[in-house]
């Protein structure tokens, strides 16, 4: 199982016992875990500084859509860094947990769905999005990645 290290192994662990520690579990996405740290330096270090982080993005009738891990609003340029894990990554196809799949499996499907949508609404609006798998993080060209498609 690819588990990233920036995700603490008890949050890997069946359901929640109570509802705040569910609550808890559903905030999965901690801030500046090290995946987003080594793309942030990654993007520094390739000329592209100026980018915001957890940026709000909302749509034209001022709803709420998402805050991307990083984003460049100028350049409508909107950034998300997975972990492989918990957003189902397609290339190295993370195994199911082995007990607790009827938990498990509705969770993921959510968490997909939920960057789908996004990912969706955001190109709705005129953004260009990329995303950044864990287990790529080595091959990602900030050159490349930053140029308008
Ligand atoms: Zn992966």
């Amino acid at each position: 199982m690819h588990v990233p290290h920036a995700i603490d192994m008890s949050d890997v662990s069946p359901p929640a016992s109570s509802p705040a520690v569910r609550k808890t579990m559903q905030g999965n996405r901690s801030r500046d875990t090290k995946p987003e740290l080594a793309v942030r330096r990654m993007l520094r270090g390739a000329g592209f500084p100026g980018y915001r982080i957890h940026w709000r993005i909302d749509d034209s009738e001022g709803r709420y859509i998402c805050r991307p891990d990083i984003c460049y609003p100028g350049r409508k340029i909107a950034i998300f860094v997975h972990g492989c894990f918990w957003h189902r990554c397609p290339n190295c196809k993370p195994s199911m947990p082995k007990t607790n799949v009827e938990y498990w499996r509705p969770k993921f499907e959510r968490n997909v769905e939920r960057d789908r949508s996004k990912h969706e609404r955001l190109v709705n609006l005129g953004w260009d999005v990329r995303t950044i798998w864990e287990c790529e993080l080595e091959n990602v060209d900030a050159k490349s990645m930053m140029n308008k498609d």
